[in-house]
Parts: C-alpha cells; sequence; structure tokens
C-alpha cells in the first residue's frame, strides 16, 4: 500500500498510508477504536474504493481501474467479526459455493477440498451441519475454512476473535498459529496484544488514520518509538 488516502463524507479515515506486506508474514494492525484498522483492510479486499494512492498484490496494481477487481478479489481472503455465514447453508456448503460457483472447481473435488480444510481445523465430522448447531468459535473456524477455500494469496483477518466468548478465542488463535505455520500471508486487526505480540512478525500501529509507527512485533511492542504508541499500550496491555 503506498500512500493510500480514504474518506467518507468529508472526513479523512485513512491519510497517506503506507504499508509493505511481505509474502508469508503476519502483520497485526493495531490501534483504537476508530483509527482505521477495518477500513485499511477493507480497502486492501477491495471491498471498499481508495481515493488516493496504490495497492499492489504480487506486483499488481489492483487499485488500477483496468484490474480485474474480480479476479483480484478471488485471490484475497476475507474474515470478519461477524461470521457472516449463510444460516440456511450446511458448513459443507457454506465452504464449497466460492469455490464451485467462482472458480468452477467440480462438486466432488470441492468437498474433497473442504472435508480436508474441516479436519486440519478441527471440525472434521461437522460438514453436514447447519452453522446455527455450531458455537461461535467453530462457526468462526468455519468462516475461515471458507475464506481458505479458494486458495487465497492473501488473508485479511478483521478483529476474528471479538464477538467470541473468552473460553472460545484460544481455539480461533490456534488457526491462526497453524496458518501462518503454513506459511500463509496474513494481516489482521486485532485488540489482542499478546496474541499481536506473538503471532505477529510485523506490527503496524494506526491513529486517527496514520499509520503512526511501524516495525518487528519485538520492537513496537518492547521499544516503541513513539509516546501515544507507548500509552495506547500501557493502557490496553
Ligand atoms: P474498531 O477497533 O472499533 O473496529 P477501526 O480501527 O476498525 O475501529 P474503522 O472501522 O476503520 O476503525 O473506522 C475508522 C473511522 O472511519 C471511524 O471514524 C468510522 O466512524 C469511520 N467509518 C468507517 N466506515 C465508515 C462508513 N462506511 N461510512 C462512514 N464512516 C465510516
Ligand atoms: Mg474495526
Amino acid at each position: 500500500m503506498e500512500s493510500v488516502r480514504k474518506t467518507f463524507g468529508g472526513s479523512v479515515v485513512l491519510r497517506d498510508v503506507g504499508l509493505e506486506v511481505p509474502p508469508h508474514t503476519v502483520t497485526a494492525l493495531i490501534g483504537a477504536s476508530g483509527s482505521g484498522k477495518s477500513t485499511l483492510l477493507r480497502c486492501a479486499g477491495l471491498l471498499e474504493e481508495v481515493d488516493d494512492g496504490t495497492i499492489h498484490l504480487d506486483g499488481e496494481e489492483i487499485t488500477d481501474p483496468r484490474a480485474d477487481q474480480d479476479a483480484v478479489r478471488r485471490r484475497i481472503g476475507v474474515v470478519f467479526q461477524a461470521y457472516n455465514l449463510f444460516p440456511h447453508m450446511t458448513v459443507l456448503d457454506n465452504i464449497t459455493l466460492a469455490p464451485r460457483r467462482v472458480h468452477r472447481v467440480p462438486r466432488a473435488r470441492a468437498e474433497e477440498q473442504a472435508r480436508e480444510l474441516l479436519e486440519r481445523l478441527g471440525l472434521g465430522g461437522r460438514a453436514g451441519d447447519y452453522p446455527d448447531r455450531l458455537s461461535g468459535g467453530q462457526q468462526q473456524r468455519v468462516a475461515i475454512a471458507r475464506a481458505l477455500a479458494v486458495r487465497p494469496r492473501l488473508l485479511l483477518l478483521d478483529e476474528i476473535t471479538a464477538a467470541l466468548d473468552p473460553e472460545l478465542v484460544g481455539e480461533v488463535l490456534d488457526v491462526v498459529r497453524g496458518l501462518k505455520d503454513d506459511g500463509m500471508t496474513m494481516v489482521l486487526a486485532t485488540h489482542e496484544m499478546g496474541f499481536a505480540r506473538e503471532v505477529a512478525d510485523q506490527v503496524c500501529f494506526l491513529d486517527g488514520g496514520v499509520v503512526l509507527e511501524r516495525g518487528a512485533a519485538e520492537q513496537v511492542f518492547g521499544d516503541p518509538r513513539q509516546e501515544r504508541t507507548r500509552r495506547f499500550l500501557r493502557r490496553i496491555v
């Protein structure tokens, strides 16, 4: 991301935001409520149009009006706080919908891949269940499986544990740890500072739509350069 600017009805929400996410790394976005974390993720996932600046994915400028936006979106998986599973579809159908409809993967193959994913995320045996039969943590893991089903190059995770009961947070964070070990490139917005410190290679502190500080997790958490970062971390941790 280079010099990204985003406004909503005249108010600037992202100001000159630059961010580089190396492949196979995890970037944590931290910052107070309203600092622009979700907006940054939504811009990166082409769910919002930027007002200014550019975003590249694998060397291609995806903010170029001539870019094939649908093709780009297929390379980016997004998971939100609210899992947004389709309630009238089984777990298996939730996961296979995009591969089948968008990627034209034959049903049998899509289902085989979905079952593998479910197994990997500790949900083997839940393929036939409807979402309302699952706990919040299980539903969120299905949402992650659904995002992974299209084999994205990049995974954007927005406060994926925020809606969960505390005892269910761990199982979802375990999935993120596993994905990191597999080398998935991820950008996640989180208020879980302990987790961010553990899992992130890079931490980006947003303050009023500005990237105030960006660096290795150890540096930002252990020895923040900016007084505002210090104050934010002191309040939170
Ligand atoms: P939180 O930690 O609470 O999730 P955040 O860092 O994700 O906060 P954003 O949701 O990105 O913050 O919001 C940044 C600012 O942009 C806020 O002032 C918010 O009110 C504003 N904003 C976000 N989306 C919209 C929208 N669709 N229309 C108008 N304003 C918006
Ligand atoms: Mg948010």
